[in-house]
């Protein structure tokens, strides 16, 4: 599995296919030669911790193409296959000129899985420009379409990570992308890199452009230090839980969380503030730059960086009397 997760974690898979076309994978299920086995679906391994080997049949989801399914005088229906690379994508929209997804340039993976965790930077989430996407009902082995409501996306979260957990191939993904552009760019690092360019007004492909710049200077190079970029995600407190730890470390950033008195609070401050940031054990350690992104220098094993997370967690609930949740899939 070592080329296919972006931590570099040498395991092995019991069986491994690569399924181009959804009929394929349904062909296989109906020849019933894997049915003793569970099946994984992988799209880039950007969002895994492989941390011994799979006993199951992993499927590489290589379903290809993207086309328009329909446009008006302000938007464009963009559908992509599951296992188009999502900056692909990105780039498709950017060249076209069409708003909504630059944001989100450079996130690695796949389309397929983007909806899963309801992927987002910058401002942006998957969410604001999903139309639907299709999906094989594993049991019934018919497609359904899921619109917006139906995937229950929330802040790295959708029905598929809880509900829908296990049950469903994702075979495609429909945007509505806006033909009129209006470039967010409300994140303060992507203000400072238009206004050192001199950027008033800037174009989609401007924001792409300081959006990858931005992260490139920021985030560990898979193929340089294995990673899968931000291990926790981002805690939520409620307002009276917020207020206590604001109380006790007042410096400490936050955002509003849209249509709640709930507070976010950056999992990152709080991990190096803790003292991690750049810590390293063997091969398994915190990134000297984003405290966020635990890495692989090498030769760890997924057990090693599990063992990581653990303490660090620990270490965070005991100092601060938050607990982290984990962003990242451990298998
Ligand atoms: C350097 C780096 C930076 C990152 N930055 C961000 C960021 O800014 N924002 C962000 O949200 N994420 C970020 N990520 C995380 C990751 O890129 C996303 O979660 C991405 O969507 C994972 O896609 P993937 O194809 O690699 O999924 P995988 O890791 O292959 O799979 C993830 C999960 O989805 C399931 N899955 C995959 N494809 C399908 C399918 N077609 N049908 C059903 N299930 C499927 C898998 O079984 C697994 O449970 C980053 C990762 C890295 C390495």
């Amino acid at each position: 599995m070592l080329p296919y997760n972006t931590f570099g974690i040498d395991v092995s898979a019991r069986y491994f296919v690569e399924i181009n076309h959804l009929q394929e994978y349904i062909q296989l299920v109906q020849d019933g030669q894997y049915a003793h086995v569970k099946h994984l679906f992988l799209g880039g391994g950007s969002n895994l911790l492989l941390t011994q080997d799979i006993d199951a049949l992993v499927v590489k989801i290589q379903i290809s193409g993207i086309e328009v399914l329909d446009e008006d005088a302000d938007y464009v229906w963009v559908k992509a296959g599951a296992g188009v690379v999502w900056h692909d994508l990105v780039c498709y929209a950017v060249e076209h000129q069409w708003a909504g997804i630059e944001n989100m340039s450079l996130i690695p993976g796949t389309v397929g899985a983007a909806p899963m965790q309801n992927i987002g930077a910058y401002g942006v989430e998957v969410k604001d420009t999903f139309d639907h996407l299709d999906a094989l009902n594993l049991e019934t082995l018919a497609v359904e379409r899921f619109d917006t409501a139906r995937c229950a996306f929330g802040y790295r979260e959708s029905f598929f990570k809880h509900a829908g957990k296990g049950k469903y191939l994702i075979a495609s993904v429909c945007f509505r992308l806006n033909k009129k552009a209006e470039p967010q760019t409300s994140y303060g690092a992507i203000q400072t890199v238009l206004g050192e360019k001199g950027i008033g007004n800037p174009s989609i492909k401007d924001v792409a452009e300081a959006v990858i710049e931005i992260r490139q200077s920021k985030l560990p190079d898979p193929k340089e230090i294995g990673n899968s970029g931000s291990f926790f995600k981002n805690p939520t407190l409620s307002a009276t839980e917020a207020t206590r730890l604001m109380a006790s470390y007042p410096g400490i950033p936050h955002y509003a969380v849209e249509g709640s008195t709930d507070v976010k609070f950056p999992a990152g401050w709080l991990i190096e503030q803790a003292g991690w940031k750049g810590y390293r054990s063997g091969d398994a350690g915190v990134h000297a730059k984003q405290a966020l992104v635990l890495v692989n220098y090498g030769k760890a094993q997924g057990s090693e960086v599990k063992a990581l997370s653990e303490q660090i967690k620990k270490s965070i609930l005991d100092k601060f009397g938050v607990s982290l949740e984990t962003e990242v899939n451990i298998l």
